[in-house]
């Protein structure tokens, strides 16, 4: 993908978008501005808009500039989790009675989400796989299905889906595009260029990327192809005052403090990746390795059209089963036995068991014996040694 050659590059934006130095001393790192309310100069005399935290805060405003920047959107919202910018967005542009298409593959709390809190309040669902854009188009009930949600690549099946593709079909019936852009990070993709009306992030993972911070961030694009949603993005930012799940000063700066950094780490999980792949490749015990940059990942040829490379993320299966699977994730010693993800520490897990145990016993149940790996950035031998002896001669 090109960049726009009238914007700054990505790391450039990364470090100074909504982060100018502060025109009072000159720090170049903006404020943490611990503070719920602000004097007034006269009754409804703000300084800046700024008027209680939870509408608006100068540290939250300056991460969701950036990512939004990041994102090429035209508003960014942050939020207390991933979940809650997932929530807000649902809420704030379904109502009951209408229907949204869902992934058999995805963050398993993203589909608790759906299915538990979602279809209570009357947002029905269905199922497609995010890799086959025909079972989505076959999904769509004209004028009830107003959203198509997808996540590329998914967690934690590495599943794949043409961004491009599904926006036309979503657009065609008459419903928004949202990416979970979790996996990838708006440094390996970019979903609004490729037609996408709304990207969301759990910046727990890849954006905050030391695994010191739960948040979560909403873009919006500028031009959302849906005329009946041309006003997303003021509802969105209504419904994030309303419900007020936003992110606090404190976490907004680790998030944006991580966000800086964000292309070189993601460059560097990505080589780590690709040589614990390779090491993987070379275990007989391996049955299945889930990576999208491997030429037979059926979804590698459009991952390398949408991703500048193929990120942290592996997934791997082995013989012996559930129990040889919760063995070796139990018996390394670099890589952090764990839930979560995309921080600069390896973290290893057994999704049926940890992070998608909510999903045991609906379509998105995972393999029992799937090994999940957060491949951090420490020196790639350590990784690979480590993940050698746990695997056993
Ligand atoms: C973790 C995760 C989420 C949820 O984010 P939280 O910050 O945990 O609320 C959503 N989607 C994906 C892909 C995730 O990995």
């Amino acid at each position: 993908m090109t960049e726009q050659s009238a914007q700054p590059g990505f790391s450039t934006r990364a470090i100074h978008a909504g982060q100018e130095p502060d025109p009072r001393t000159g720090a170049v790192v903006p404020a943490i501005y611990q503070t719920s309310t602000y004097k007034q100069d006269g009754v409804g005399g703000f300084r800046e808009g700024y008027e209680y935290s939870r509408s608006a805060n100068p540290t939250r405003t300056a991460l969701e500039t950036c990512i939004a920047e990041l994102e090429g959107g035209a508003r960014g919202f942050a939020f207390a989790s991933g979940l809650a910018g997932e929530d807000t967005i649902m809420r704030a542009l379904l109502a009951p009675g209408q229907h949204m298409i869902v992934p058999t593959d995805a963050y398993g709390g993203t589909y608790r989400l759906i299915n538990k809190v979602q279809r209570a309040w009357g947002v029905d669902h269905s199922l497609a796989k995010v890799s086959q854009p025909d079972a989505i188009r076959g999904e769509i009930r004209p004028g009830v299905t107003k959203m198509v949600w997808i996540e590329t690549p998914t967690n934690p099946m590495l599943g794949i889906s043409d961004i491009a593709a599904v926006a036309e079909i979503a657009h065609e019936a008459g419903a928004l595009l949202v990416v979970d852009n979790t996996f990838a990070s708006p440094y390996l993709q970019q979903p609004i260029s490729l037609g996408a009306d709304i990207v969301v992030h759990s910046t727990t993972k890849y954006c905050g990327g030391h695994s010191d911070v739960v948040g979560g961030a909403v873009v919006v694009a500028k031009d959302v192809a849906v005329q009946e949603f041309s006003d997303a993005a003021e509802r969105i930012g209504f419904h994030q005052n309303s419900m007020g799940a936003v992110a606090g000063p404190m976490d907004s700066w680790l998030t944006l403090r991580g966000l800086k950094t964000l292309a070189v780490r993601m460059e560097r999980h990505s080589d780590n990746a690709e040589k614990v792949v390779e090491f993987l490749q070379s275990r007989k015990d391996v049955t299945h390795i889930h990576y999208p940059g491997l030429d037979s990942h059926p979804g590698h040829d459009i991952a390398a059209k949408q991703m500048k490379r193929f990120g942290g993320m592996v997934s791997f299966q082995i013989e012996g089963g559930v129990d040889r699977a919760l063995d070796v994730v139990g018996r390394t010693k670099v890589w952090t036995l764990g839930e979560s993800l995309g921080g600069v520490e390896s973290l290893i897990e057994h999704p049926g068991r940890m992070t998608h145990a909510s999903v045991a016993g609906t379509e998105l149940e995972v393999p029992a014996d799937l090994i999940r790996l957060s491949t951090g950035i420490e020196d790639a031998d350590d990784l690979i040694a480590d993940l050698e002896q746990a695997l056993g001669a």
